[in-house]
């Protein structure tokens, strides 16, 4: 209830603040009534005039994402789990080697790590031994 008796002059203030720190996800209106006196508390957006509170779609994606972050996913979005089979999109240079990985090369039996360097990847590929791959560069066989 404290909220709906803020001053709209505050309100504008608080809208002022959120608004040099917004992404350009954030919406800059009231879904309801397109109110653009709305302002952020948390992850929560308020709309004075009506009364509206919810959550924007970017910011539920966003926490999606985080609780995902295990999740390995090739080029196209699609998921990756141990044993999947992929093919590599283009030629990748292997780190400390004059040798190359192929695009159009497939990879069988895969192995998923949790890698600091996005290598995300462990497999075996043929002519080149145990190799570290990074799933964006790859798509699901
Ligand atoms: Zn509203």
């Amino acid at each position: 209830m404290l909220r709906l008796c803020l001053h709209p002059s505050i309100v504008s203030f608080f809208y002022a603040i959120s608004e040099s720190e917004a992404s350009m996800s954030q919406p800059d209106q009231c879904p309801k009534c397109q109110s653009t006196h709305i302002y952020q508390d948390g992850n929560l957006w308020i709309c004075p005039e009506c009364g509206q509170e919810w959550v924007p779609s970017a910011a539920v994606a966003e926490q999606a994402v985080e609780e995902d972050s295990s999740v390995v996913k090739d080029a196209h979005g699609q998921v990756l789990v141990d044993g999947d089979s992929v093919v590599v999109l283009k030629d990748l240079k292997i780190k400390g080697s004059s040798s190359a990985v192929k695009g159009g090369t497939k990879v069988r039996n895969i192995r998923l790590q949790d890698a600091g360097d996005g290598h995300n990847i462990a497999c075996k590929i043929d002519g080149l031994g145990s190799i570290n791959l990074k799933s964006e560069f790859v798509r699901k066989a």
